[in-house]
């Protein structure tokens, strides 16, 4: 079975919704943590491969392997980018969270992608 992109959102989002949950625990318990040095060595493995090593955040790391399962973005709110050609011409574009900006469009018509790093651009609070 090849896994499909909806697949992919599926499980991306399954992990972000538990990091979420992390997170509000922490504000109860205090900064909830994983000791990657006491994992099972495939846990760690799987941690280190996805660039996280000794101790982190629960929900940083349920974070991090929900972005490389579905690197997402979204459009910085009030703010412009605007850069200006060779020839003078300004041009105007909407600044995205991916540190990207996306030229030639209003921020109500973006595109699904954002075209330098291909994170899917999220609205309304979607991640
Ligand atoms: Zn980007």
């Amino acid at each position: 079975m090849t896994p499909t992109s909806e697949d992919r959102r599926d499980v991306a989002a399954r992990l972000r919704h538990e990091a979420d949950g992390f997170r509000r625990l922490e504000n109860e318990l205090g900064q909830l943590t994983i000791d990657l040095g006491e994992v099972t060595a495939v846990f760690q493995d799987v941690a280190h491969f996805a660039g996280l090593d000794g101790t982190v955040r629960t929900c940083v790391l349920l974070d991090r392997l929900a972005d490389l399962i579905d690197p997402t973005c979204h459009v910085i709110p009030g703010e412009e980018a605007v850069a200006e050609l060779k020839d003078g011409t300004r041009l105007t574009g909407v600044p995205l969270s991916c540190g990207h900006v996306v030229f030639g469009v209003s921020a109500k018509d973006m595109p699904k992608f954002c075209c330098e790093c291909g994170s899917r651009i999220t609205s309304g609070g979607e991640r």
